[in-house]
């Protein structure tokens, strides 16, 4: 469950697709529509959620994922609001998965340039706040189907990671879903390639893998 539509791939398509690979049923949901997705303008923005729609589609191809969606909330104005909280555990009701992923809501400032969107770390809320407790108590949201505890949440995009994810053998499938969002990552493939390849290679190092992806995991049985 993530804010953006190349959030997952961003953050970790190389776990999901070994997932996958491995036979878990994984399923997007994504909560905003992409339409501000662009520093320099020069496109509609209902023609870039078409295009990012698009984008998402082949990026989900690639990962082997069972079955992606976007919520439609537009870009920047994602909070965590108790109608999100219930669209969540609506969805988290219905797919009853074992493990969620999100973004780590409390990584503000990563570095000294780069502030955390404002999206992620809603979302990244929001998501806690429906697996914990909303999700699993027949009294939150009676409307929004049976009751589901998950087991696990996974956080990417965290300062304080204590679980890593080997993506050695799916790290090629991560560049080129995430190539697939040609909007968000410009035409230099080669550049994107390098990128992820340094950032699983060091966040591998901490955890003696070659190529990984980092998590701060709850356990909830
Ligand atoms: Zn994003």
């Amino acid at each position: 469950m993530y804010a953006h539509p190349d959030d997952p791939e961003v953050s970790c398509a190389g776990t999901l697709a070994r997932w996958a690979d491995e036979g878990a049923e994984v399923h997007l949901v994504i909560c905003a529509a992409g339409d501000k997705g662009l520093h320099h303008g020069g496109i509609e923005p209902s023609r870039l959620v078409q295009v990012r729609a698009g984008e998402a589609d082949a990026a989900a191809l690639v990962l082997g994922v069972a079955a992606h969606e976007n919520l439609g909330l537009p870009d920047g104005e994602v909070d965590n609001t108790v109608a999100l909280r219930e669209r969540l555990v609506g969805r988290i009701r219905a797919l009853r998965p074992d493990t969620v992923v999100s973004c780590d809501p409390t990584a503000v400032f990563f570095g000294s340039r780069y502030v955390n969107h404002h999206d992620h770390r809603s979302v990244g809320f929001a998501v806690l706040d429906a697996c914990a407790p909303a999700a699993a108590s027949p009294l939150y949201f009676p409307d929004a189907g049976p009751p589901h505890q998950v087991s696990a949440i996974y956080l990417s995009g965290t300062l304080h990671p204590d679980g890593w994810e080997d993506i050695s053998t799916t790290v090629d499938r991560k560049v080129e879903a995430l190539t697939c969002h040609r909007s968000q990552v410009g035409e230099d493939v080669d550049l994107v390639d390098e990128v992820v390849r340094r950032r699983a290679a060091s966040a591998g190092a901490d955890a003696g893998l070659a190529c990984a992806e980092a998590f701060r995991i709850l356990h909830f049985r």
